[in-house]
């Protein structure tokens, strides 16, 4: 991907999980990358390592800057895109990776966590997508966080499903408007990643199991399977797609 080396991103929820992956694999290709995270002690531990590791194996690595976010705030999402364009003078591509999975069944779902899961993971999104929409130019590109769940009825987890849902429809309606600006908005839907998120699949050994077997390739995925995606989102060769969510699931059809 020739176009992305010197070109700048925002990454939500980088302090870990998918979001550290996707920020070291982005800098390990000579983009610049700021990262948010809630956690905002981590995400400077974080990318500090990033930047150590890459110093010494690759050459014209980009440089990762962490900061702490609340992506349920808008306003925080300024100060991210204000961050990159301070940093780096220039902002190209915005990743809403933060999220979070409360477990409950249908019955038992509280107001507070229905409004939590909806705040981070589809107001985050929401705001976002507008920061980026006023700081980034034609071409630019936006990838958003869905999951396999936004299609499918999963036991115990109706609240972060129907998040999930309404990311993948936000992500339709942001690419339909923002095609005007040039900006493209496209989405990841991933099965079952091996994060903290999905470490209670590994410790119940009935659900990784049933994870195991219902996935045509046989194991959970890493996010280093699921960063192949990102960088081919936001690359030129994704120039004329928008709008969609492309699966990275292990071809899992449950
Ligand atoms: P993770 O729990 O390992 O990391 C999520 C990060 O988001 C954490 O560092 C956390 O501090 C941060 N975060 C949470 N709330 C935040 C907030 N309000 N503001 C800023 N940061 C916040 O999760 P992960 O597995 O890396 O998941 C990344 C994304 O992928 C999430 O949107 C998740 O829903 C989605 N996803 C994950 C899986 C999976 O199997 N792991 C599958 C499908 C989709």
């Amino acid at each position: 991907y020739p176009d992305l080396p010197g070109k700048v991103a925002v990454i939500t929820g980088a302090a870990r999980g998918m979001g550290a992956v996707f920020a070291r694999g982005l800098a390990a290709r000579g983009v610049h990358v700021v990262g948010g995270d809630l956690d905002g002690e981590r995400m400077s531990t974080t990318a500090d390592a990033i930047n150590d590791a890459l110093k010494s194996t690759v050459d014209e690595p980009g440089r990762v800057v962490g900061t702490a976010v609340d992506v349920t705030s808008a306003e925080q999402h300024d100060r991210l895109a204000a961050t990159a364009l301070a940093e780096f003078g220039r902002l190209d591509h915005w990743v809403n990776n933060a999220g979070i999975f409360p477990f409950a069944p249908a019955a038992e779902i509280s107001p507070d966590q229905l409004g939590g899961v909806l705040r981070v993971n589809v107001e985050g999104v929401l705001y976002g997508a507008q920061a980026a929409a006023r700081h980034l130019g034609p071409g630019g590109a936006i990838v958003n966080m869905s999951s396999v769940s936004a299609t499918r009825v999963r036991r115990g987890r109706g609240a972060y499903c129907t998040s999930k849902a309404a990311v993948a429809h936000l992500t339709e309606s942001l690419a339909v408007e923002f095609g005007d600006q040039g900006i493209r908005v496209n989405a990841i839907a991933p099965g079952y990643i091996d994060t903290d998120m999905t470490r209670w699949v590994k410790e119940d050994p009935v659900a990784l199991r049933h994870a195991v077997d219902t996935v045509p390739l046989h194991r959970i995925g890493s996010p280093e399977e699921v960063f192949g995606a990102l960088l081919f989102l936001l690359s030129d060769s994704a120039r004329y797609i928008t709008g969609h969510s492309i699966a990275v699931d292990g071809g899992s059809r449950h």
